[in-house]
């Protein structure tokens, strides 16, 4: 029978029904599924090095992971103190090399056979024998027909993820090869090309077929970074495309709401504040101002970092559309930014008659119901709350503006959930999280960019410090002395806001402990998120108030708190935080003209692996930076007061899919594109993608087609996301 690309796997030689159906548990049920069953490594002959080489490198110091091949020539286990130690031995052309193991020796003990072939990596150290030798190595088994031929013609070998299942079954690597490479050379003809030519020729891509032959099977490590490339590129453009799609959609229409300004109010309500707006803070306003004169409706993202005065837009915005008669909500993620927002706003809009109302889900029922009717009734006016504004029940007549705080603390559904509930009101979200410019490229790429890239010129930067454990009682010291001079500070224990009694308990405890030695003198408030939020709210009125000196805190005031005498900020076990978390927290502090600082506590061993002011990281290897995660973090934190820096570094530690909402934001999954690495590509395919919408709006030319084909064809799932469906 001849192999089609639709062919299920349980036809191709050595696969049959048995293994197709665990190839089908991961995905891969066609030959088509097959050809794109990329291998997750190589073997490169360039990259390996002969015994007697490896040993003069080890002699001069080099110690990074490294490859060899050799032939098995003995194994053996050696009693060593309690346990054992297994170790095999090779030999290469130039000498001998050993591996050894100290645990998991029941794995490892009957896999190594004399004569076998193997490719090791691994870390490579000199015994007091002056043996080379390897300690729990990466291995891959080759045949000795493939070594060999590996080693004279230079070939690259690929190696695949293998489910263990299959394994079990005894599917080598090296027979999933050969199913592979049959699989390449029988049906790669079949293979329609996915991108059209112009764009393959004037980016000098290389075609689908050849990458995907050299992707498995690579000529030339530089022709496998073509195919690299290749792959790459085609996912952005088509994720850019759906992007492009989007918002040319949303930009088209017309029945946004055309406000006038009141340009007396608008300059009335800026001459009432204590501080002249930064060049940023007007530039953004500008923008907006034109997009809310404008019929199309706002999609607009205003990005700043922590303490950058993001309010301050967001409030002349809210002025400018209650003035003109129409409802807004001001959704915040906590309860407490929420209450802070309403009495901010209460305050500084009193003399110019302006509604300001609150709905957070810890109201009273009656309460809510009033709001409720307000809504119902179409009174103009500022709602300031919580998601509560996306219940069911809370249904605005005449919503002309949603201005969403914290925008990544939310769901981009909820986002779209708020939208869609009327008609085509202004949006205007806003994100302190400082996100690398290619990941708001993608994940707000549909939305127009406003960057408050400048901070109030009164600030200071913020000092930070990595202190032990065990210097509590001096910075408790440094608290007292602050505190006697008219600051306030923070005390923040790593609890999680919605975590279970346990903590709540633990941070009651540390407030009665503190409260009742150290800070005896002093007084002190306790906030955390299981509390009433009339309770939250009366904390926050005294701490503001400057009744309390001191503030001992969960994380609930991660996001938005805008005190601005509180200046000192001490975080407890700061490595249980992610750097984000810690920015954020950090940004609570050196909001006004006094010199903040930010205490980082930590354990004694952690404290003393600091880093210089010039350390950087990009001379660690990846496995080195992975060990080290928790210290550099701190670091990076001591060392940057950029939220945009330490962003870039965070998303190298981490990678940036879980920690910016890449996963909810309703994007496909990057299979072969990184976004921290692929940056450059990224702003290319971008180009191209939003080029080629401005240019075809709805893909109908002829040479678009195959476009549109395969947009409907990855991203069906995705596919809502655009509107051309
Ligand atoms: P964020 O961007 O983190 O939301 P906020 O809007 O809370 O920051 O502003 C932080 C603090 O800076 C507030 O106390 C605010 O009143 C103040 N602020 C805002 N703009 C300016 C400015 N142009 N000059 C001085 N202070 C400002
Ligand atoms: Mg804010």
């Amino acid at each position: 029978m001849a192999i089609t690309l639709n062919s299920s796997l349980q036809f191709l030689k050595s696969i049959g029904p048995k293994r197709a159906d665990l190839f089908s548990s991961i995905g891969v049920n066609t030959v088509h599924d097959l050809l794109y069953y990329f291998p997750t490594r190589y073997l490169d002959r360039s990259t390996i090095l002969n015994s007697d080489k490896v040993i003069k490198f080890v002699a001069s110091g080099y110690n990074k992971d490294i490859t060899i091949i050799g032939k098995v020539v003995d194994t053996e286990e050696i009693r060593f103190g309690k346990s054992n130690i297994y170790k095999v031995s090779f030999k290469d052309d130039k000498g001998f090399f050993e591996c050894v193991w100290f645990r998991g020796i029941k794995f490892f003990r009957n896999r190594f056979k004399e004569d076998d072939y193997y490719a090791i990596s691994a870390k490579p150290v000199i015994t007091k024998y002056g043996h080379l030798q390897f300690a729990h190595p990466d291995f891959d088994k080759l045949d000795s027909e493939e070594s060999l031929n590996f080693r004279n013609t230079g070939k690259i070998i690929p190696f695949y993820k293998i489910p263990a299942e299959l394994k079990k079954q005894n599917l080598s690597d090296l027979s999933l090869r050969r199913v592979i490479s049959t699989a390449v050379e029988q049906s790669i003809e079949e293979i329609t090309e996915t991108l059209p030519p112009e764009i393959i020729s004037k980016n000098n891509l290389l075609n689908l077929k050849s990458t995907i032959r050299n992707k498995h099977f690579p000529e030339s490590t530089g022709i496998l970074e073509r195919a690299n490339y290749r792959l790459k590129f085609e996912e952005l453009f088509y994720i850019e495309s759906l992007i492009a799609l989007k918002k040319s959609s949303t930009k088209k229409l017309e029945n946004g709401i055309k406000y006038k300004i009141d340009v007396p109010l608008v300059k009335d309500f800026l001459n009432s504040l204590k501080f002249k707006l930064t060049n940023a803070q007007l530039k953004s306003l500008h923008e907006i101002r034109l997009d809310m004169e404008n019929g199309a409706p706002m999609n607009r993202l205003v990005q700043g970092d922590v303490g950058s005065g993001k309010t301050i837009v967001a409030l002349i915005a809210l002025l400018i559309a209650v003035s003109n008669r129409k409802q807004t909500a001001f959704m915040a993620p906590t309860e407490i930014l929420a209450i802070q927002h309403f009495y901010n706003l209460k305050n500084m809009l009193s003399e110019f008659r302006i509604n300001v109302e609150l709905l957070i889900g810890g109201q009273k029922a009656k309460e809510k119901k009033l709001t409720y009717d307000k809504m119902a009734n179409g009174i103009p006016a500022i709602y300031v709350g919580t998601h509560a504004l996306l219940q069911e029940k809370a249904k605005f007549s005449n919503l002309g503006l949603v201005i969403i705080d914290e925008q990544h603390r939310f769901g981009v559904a909820q986002r779209s959930s708020l939208i869609t509930k009327s008609s085509t009101p202004d949006v205007l979200v806003m994100t302190a999280t400082p996100i690398p410019r290619t990941l708001t490229m993608t994940l707000y790429g549909d939305l127009d960019v406003s960057l408050i890239d400048e901070m109030p010129k009164d600030r200071i930067p913020i000092k930070t410090y990595l202190r032990s454990d065990s210097k509590l009682d001096k910075i408790y010291k440094f608290i007292i002395d602050s505190v006697n001079k008219g600051l306030q500070a923070y005390i923040v224990y790593p609890l999680v806001e919605d975590s279970d009694k346990l903590d709540l308990k633990a941070a009651e405890s540390y407030y009665n402990e503190l409260n009742n030695s150290v800070f005896d003198n002093n007084n002190v408030g306790l906030i955390h998120g299981k509390m009433k939020w009339d309770e939250k709210k009366e904390v926050m009125q005294l701490f503001s108030d400057k009744e309390f000196d001191i503030l001992i805190s969960t994380t609930v005031i991660e996001v938005g708190i805008d005190i601005p005498n509180a200046n000192i900020m001490v975080i407890n076990d700061a490595h249980r935080f992610g750097l984000s978390q810690l920015h954020q927290l950090r940004g609570r502090i050196g909001r006004g003209a006094e010199q903040g600082y930010c205490i980082l506590v930590t354990s004694d061993a952690l404290s003393k692996k600091q880093f210089d002011a010039t350390f950087n990281f990009d001379y660690l290897s990846d496995a080195e930076i992975q060990k080290n995660k928790t210290i550099i973090r701190l670091n990076a934190l001591v060392n940057n007061t950029s939220g945009f820096t330490l962003a870039e570094i965070d998303m190298k530690l981490r990678g940036p899919g879980d920690i910016y909402g890449l996963k909810q934001s309703g994007l496909p999954d990057f299979k072969y594109a990184n976004l921290v690495e692929d940056q450059e590509i990224l702003l290319e395919a971008k180009q191209l993608a939003f080029a080629t919408i401005e240019k075809d709006p709805k893909l109908s030319s002829s040479e678009n087609e195959i476009i549109k084909k395969n947009l409907k064809l990855f991203y069906k799932d995705n596919f809502h996301y655009s509107n051309i469906a």
